[in-house]
């Protein structure tokens, strides 16, 4: 439907490696409503939220992770650091019994932001399989 041709529009750009809207959210140029917040990563949520609870979670500094098909073994640390601020935002936000995380990488899975960055979506029923 229009949403996922909307989508699939905005997704139509591959990784340029220019700087993103999030690094003005990371730099607090532009408004979000943050969730979590360390000295690594950054939590905010989406402004077009697919479910009640709709938060990204993103590294503070990108660092070549422009998508998840960029990473290198040198990314490991932040990679998990960043999984766990996800049960964090998720525990914060009383959605621990049941929670989903999604990282698009590419075009082909609908990737419009290219710094990377989890979906912690919940606060309803997920669905299975996604679109
Ligand atoms: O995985 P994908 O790249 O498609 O997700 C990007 C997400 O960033 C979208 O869910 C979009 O709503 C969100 N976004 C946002 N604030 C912006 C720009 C995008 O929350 N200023």
């Amino acid at each position: 439907h229009d949403e996922q041709a909307a989508a699939k529009a905005a997704a139509a750009t591959a990784d340029s490696g220019a700087p993103t809207i999030f690094d003005k959210i990371i730099n607090k140029e532009i408004p979000s409503s943050i969730v979590y917040e360390d000295e690594k990563v950054l939590a905010f949520r989406d402004i077009n939220p697919q479910a009640p609870v709709h938060v990204l979670v993103i590294p503070k500094v990108r660092d070549g992770l422009t998508e998840l098909a960029k990473a290198e073994a040198r990314h490991g640390e932040i990679l998990g650091q960043l999984l766990y601020a996800a049960r964090i935002v998720a525990e914060k936000e009383g959605i621990l019994d049941g929670f989903r995380v999604v990282i698009n990488s590419g075009p082909s899975a609908c990737q419009s932001v290219y710094h990377l960055h989890l979906h912690v979506l919940g606060g309803r029923q997920m669905n299975w399989p996604p679109g």
